[in-house]
């Protein structure tokens, strides 16, 4: 079938009153962006929807482009007729005999006369287009309230839309109409999807990442860029924060607090994260945790942590289980990245038995007896690197003669 249209629908925005036409222009930038790629596109807005003319482009090929726009929650690719009902029962015809049905499929017609000046009622349309499809057709059977195959029909004034196919897009709020957070970006399976299910929010994110070179190798880190490379895709272009976070490791390794280590680590991870969240202007901070998932993702942890920070930790995996991660995971590009065995700079400092049950009083009092910590988160702020990762596009790494691009407050 050779469609000449798509049509978007967006989801809960429409109900979003005021906010309405600020989130529909948002998700329209976003179309506009991704079709750049396809110069012969037009788009044409309306009310509650935007149209996609395909100019001979591959309706397909487009759809997958476009069904991770944030705040489309569906794509039915549209054939156009000239509104004039001969021409549209035949290209009604057309259209079922395109798919080819070989075996007792039952379907229904639905038209709608938008055009209020066209001869025909809605009603009358159903069934005057209807007959000659069932004769066409041997093997379709109307069922008017569980069809397997629906075909609409919008008559309008200046053409008439068909189609059928409904394809599930991303759904959610468009691209950040939702302020802005940064994403505590490990090179784990859950970070980077929690990291997409914020984007699909509405969010703006900024990526920050805890390295621990020397110990920890550039592959590593490599990971982490690829991932907010991915991540990217789903935005126009991300900045990544790397943190030289080794001394701070070392001074909490010093404290020989086997068991709480991963505590202590999280905690001043949080700390310099809300720093570069101030001052990149992010209000929140999220993290892939998942309640239950590790020692340092029980609630006694999670409290004990989340402390260290007055900003508000959104972890949108928290009541997610591990098999939807990874689905998602998989769906979203980037577990064959996530899977791969570069160490992390956690899991350098995995103790034997990490505390599921941290003390706060006792975490304060560890804290409290690291002199240097301050000074050296307070540096570890400073000396972050600040990369802007593009889609498709290399990105310039540490280990290259060029300088990295820093950001304006260093
Ligand atoms: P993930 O798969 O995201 O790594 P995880 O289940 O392995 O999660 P942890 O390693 O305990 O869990 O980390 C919990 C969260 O802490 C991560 O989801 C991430 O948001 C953050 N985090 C952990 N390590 C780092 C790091 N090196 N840099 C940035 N954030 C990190
Ligand atoms: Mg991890």
């Amino acid at each position: 079938m050779h469609y000449d249209m798509l049509l978007l629908r967006f989801g809960e925005i429409t109900v979003k009153g005021r906010n309405r036409s600020r989130f529909e222009k948002a998700a329209l930038a976003h179309v506009q962006d991704l079709l750049r790629a396809f110069p012969a596109t037009e788009i044409k807005k309306e009310y509650g929807r935007i149209y996609v003319v395909l100019n001979g482009e591959s309706a397909t090929k487009i759809t997958d482009v476009l069904k991770n726009v944030f705040g489309v929650t569906s794509i039915s690719p549209v054939k156009v007729a000239s509104s004039d009902i001969e021409e549209i029962t035949a290209q009604a015809i057309d259209f079922i005999e395109s798919m080819n049905i070989t075996k007792e499929t039952t379907f229904k017609v639905n038209a709608r006369r938008v055009w209020k000046k066209f001869p025909v009622s809605s009603q009358e349309m159903n069934q005057i287009i209807s007959s000659p499809i069932l004769k066409a057709c041997p093997h379709l059977k109307v069922d008017v309230h569980h069809p397997e195959i629906e075909l609409r029909i919008e008559v309008r004034e200046q053409g008439t839309y068909l189609f059928s196919d409904v394809v599930p897009a991303a759904g959610g709020f468009p691209r950040g109409t939702n302020g802005k957070a940064m994403l505590l970006l490990s090179g784990g399976i859950d970070s980077p999807v929690a990291g997409w299910s914020a984007m699909r929010r509405g969010l703006e994110i900024e990526c920050v990442h805890f390295h621990s070179y020397p110990f920890t190798s550039k592959k590593a880190e490599e990971k982490v860029i690829d991932l907010a490379q991915v991540l990217s895709g789903y935005y126009g272009q991300i900045k990544l924060h790397l943190v030289p976070f080794t001394e701070i490791q070392t001074t909490l390794a010093q404290g020989s607090h086997e068991n709480v280590m991963i505590t202590l680590m999280r905690r001043a991870m949080l700390r310099i994260a809300s720093s570069l969240a101030d001052r990149n202007g992010a209000l929140a901070l999220v993290t892939g945790d998942s309640l239950g998932q590790v020692a340092s993702q029980t609630l006694a942890s999670m409290n004990v942590i989340g402390r260290a920070t007055t900003l508000p930790i959104l972890r949108p995996l928290v009541t997610t289980d591990k098999e939807d991660i990874i689905g998602l995971a998989q769906r979203i590009g980037t577990y064959q990245l996530s899977i791969l065995p570069y160490e992390d700079c956690c899991t350098l400092f995995v103790p034997k038995s990490p505390s599921t049950n941290p003390n706060l009083n006792v975490i304060e009092r560890i804290e409290a007896s690291l002199p240097q910590l301050e000074e050296q988160i307070k540096e570890a702020v400073l000396g972050t690197e600040t990369i802007m990762i593009k889609p498709g596009e290399t990105v310039v790494r540490r280990s290259a003669v060029e300088p990295v691009v820093q950001d304006k407050w260093f």
